[in-house]
């Protein structure tokens, strides 16, 4: 029986488990869901699987809310929203696992099974890999009515084959064929009455008419088993779309399975450490899928047209955080200097606190070109709210032409003319010291590195002599200037 909703469409599902984090891996995965529901103009559905009481972390479930929000990744249905096929979180769908446990007990596919945990532990031991023996497997009806009369408490188990093997074709991996001898009786249902994770993911997936199954292929090795469920059961099998694995680069350049010894791994350390989302987005569209050409640039909308199956490998992708600063460092190119100010604006205030009145234009205009993520700016521009202490040897410069000689004379022209200016602007401040240079027939450098050095404190400035006195204002660039002369005169 096929469970197709009306529409026909695709209808694809994220199902994270609340563990409080969400790792680049899941963000990818819930992208290509995303992907693949919106590419076919269908339905995109958030699930939390929350059945594993023991894992679940306070607060949890809204880190996923304000990842999707954040990375813009909307689903159409979900706790929040709602929709005609919840509830959408699988501790409040409890009651609707057992009775689709129970059927199968009635057609002879699944049974109880009153195995002690001391029993399970030896039996265990005893078979290779592990396992159960399908000692309940065959138990005569009277002996299950008196354990039940008993109350002795029982799990439910899938009966799977025993000869044979299953085999399915994933849209990803291609055809993988397992030995049914390999799989053991699956519990369905625990002691407890909850559904197993594997139960309960078929009936969802089923229940809410779930056409693709994207995730990890760390659940390729369980696929066979939701397939001899869905078999069970007589439903249509969804199709599966294993993502590739992500590798992070190691320091002596062999790869290993991303983690957090590699840099930041979940979605909101990343957007922390000075990412913007839609840059995160669009490179982890990458890690792992292709377009037709080789473009690399793309807004989610753009993702949404162009996304398709048959560019995802099945070949690990290596998240690569240099290829992360390019396409971040791209996206801000991109921005308008009024996105960009507006962006960078509470970096602005970490550096300077509010209300500090320095030129956002100028401050743009400086950093836009310069900067390859956000946290950058605060250290860039630090030397603007405080002088560093600075060594006088760092107004020597060979390429300017400037010694301890020739710099005192150059910081006094500067002062003096700086003292009388009174056009403070870009190109009032510009003119001005080119003049001067060519008054004191010197190198543009010559006045020009002496001025910044005293002015920044640093070697290393975003901006030439000119921005900085622009965003300084006069006041403080006389004084910075006057500093740096009484410097010259130290031992
Ligand atoms: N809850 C599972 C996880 O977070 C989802 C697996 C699946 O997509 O089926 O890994």
């Amino acid at each position: 029986m096929a469970y197709k909703r009306p529409d026909g469409k695709r209808v694809t599902r994220f199902a994270p488990s609340p563990t409080g984090f969400m790792h680049v891996g899941n963000l990818r995965t819930a992208l290509y869901e995303y992907l693949v529901a919106k590419s076919d103009d269908g339905t995109f559905v958030l699930r939390i699987e929350d059945t594993d009481q023991e894992r679940l972390v306070e607060g949890a479930v809204d880190v996923i809310y304000q990842t999707m929000k954040t990375a813009g990744l909307q689903h159409d249905e979900g706790p929040d929203l709602g929709g005609e096929y919840g509830p959408y979180v699988q501790s409040e769908r409890l009651e609707m696992y057992r009775p689709y446990a129970e059927q199968l007990v009635r057609e002879g596919k699944a049974y109880y099974c009153f195995c002690s945990k001391e029993r399970l532990a030896e039996v265990s031991e005893q078979i290779p890999g592990g396992g159960y023996d399908r000692h309940c497997r065959d138990l005569p009806q009277e002996e299950i009515d008196r354990l039940l009369q008993e109350g002795v408490p029982y799990v439910i188990r899938q009966k799977m084959p025993i000869e044979g093997s299953t085999a399915f074709s994933d849209l990803v991996f291609g055809e993988i064929t397992v030995e049914n001898k390999e799989l053991s009786d699956q519990i369905l249902i625990k002691t407890d009455g909850y559904p197993t994770y594997n139960f309960a993911n078929v009936i969802d997936d089923h229940t809410m008419g779930v056409t693709h199954v994207v995730r990890g292929c760390e659940y390729l090795s369980s696929t066979p088993k939701y397939n001899l469920l869905y078999e069970a059961f007589g439903w249509e099998i969804p199709q599966y779309i294993h993502l590739p694995l992500i590798m992070g680069k190691n320091e002596d350049g062999s790869v290993s399975k991303l983690s957090k010894r590699h840099g930041a791994t979940g979605f909101e350390d990343l957007v922390a450490a000075g990412y913007l989302p839609e840059a995160i987005i669009n490179y982890i569209a990458l890690l792992g899928w292709a377009p037709q050409d080789n473009r690399e640039i793309f807004t989610l909308d753009e993702l949404s047209k162009v996304f398709d199956i048959s560019g995802i490998s099945k070949s690990p992708a290596v998240f690569d955080y240099d290829k992360l600063n390019w396409f971040n460092a791209e996206y801000l190119r991109a921005m308008t200097p009024e996105q960009f100010a507006q962006t960078a604006a509470p970096y602005f205030e970490q550096a300077f606190g509010k209300d500090h009145g320095f030129d956002l234009q100028v401050l743009t205009a400086m950093l836009q070109q310069r900067v390859t993520t956000l946290n950058q700016i605060p250290e860039t521009i630090g030397f603007l709210a405080q002088l560093p202490e600075y060594d006088k040897e760092l107004f020597i410069n060979k390429k300017s032409k400037t010694d301890l000689t020739n710099v005192p004379v150059m910081l006094d022209a500067v002062i003096e003319l700086v003292e009388g200016m009174t056009d403070w602007t870009h190109d009032g401040i510009h003119d001005a010291l080119i003049a001067l240079a060519q008054r004191l027939e010197v190198k543009n450098g010559t006045i020009m590195w002496p001025a910044r050095i005293a002015a920044a404190g640093q070697a290393v400035t975003p901006g030439g002599a000119v921005e900085i006195f622009e965003l300084l204002g006069r006041e403080e660039t006389l004084r910075r200037l006057k500093l740096g002369r009484k410097k010259l005169e130290e031992a």
